[in-house]
């Protein structure tokens, strides 16, 4: 019955990710696959749109802009954060995230971009905000999605039952 890519579908994919410059910022090449199920923002939405109604074995070549992708670039995402914000003895990296809650319920994720002393340099913005995205995407597999993983809204590795949370 999932013959095509479509909403509660868990899909499996190989796929490399390049910039405009062609240097790969990211690829299953090499490693697992990646398995996904679509319909649930699992991925960015312009290549979830790009992989609706393909079958196994399709090839997708997308270039998936930043409204598209992982936004565009807001140049009032940077803040300075102290470091004693942060839990005792926590290792804070350049490249780690991390979830702050605002006044108001609100949630933002913010990408550490510098460490100096005791300030954290912190951005909102997703690390490839305002990069196009440029993935090559083969398709290696699809199936229903079980009950549960269509509750949680994310699938339970490529056969339905990994452990997790
Ligand atoms: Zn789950």
């Amino acid at each position: 019955m999932s013959d095509i890519i479509a909403e509660n579908v868990v899909v499996t994919i190989n796929y490399t990710l390049r910039n405009d410059a062609g240097e790969v910022l990211d690829t299953s090449e090499g490693d697992e696959p990646l398995t996904y199920l679509q319909g649930f923002g699992n991925i960015v939405p312009g290549l979830e749109n790009a992989l609706e109604g393909k079958r196994v074995g399709d090839k997708v070549t997308v270039a998936v802009t930043p409204e598209e992708g992982y936004g565009e670039k807001d140049p009032e995402g940077l803040q300075v954060v102290p470091r004693d914000a942060f839990p005792e003895g926590a290792t804070i990296e350049i490249g780690d995230n991390f979830t702050a809650e605002l006044d108001d319920d609100e949630f933002v994720t913010l990408w550490v971009v510098g460490v100096e002393g005791d300030e954290v340099h912190d951005d909102t913005n997703h690390p490839l905000a305002g990069v196009t995205l440029n993935f090559e995407v083969e398709i290696v597999e699809l199936r229903a999605a079980h009950a549960n993983e269509l509750a949680h809204g994310h699938p339970h590795g490529r056969d339905g039952h990994a452990h997790h949370h």
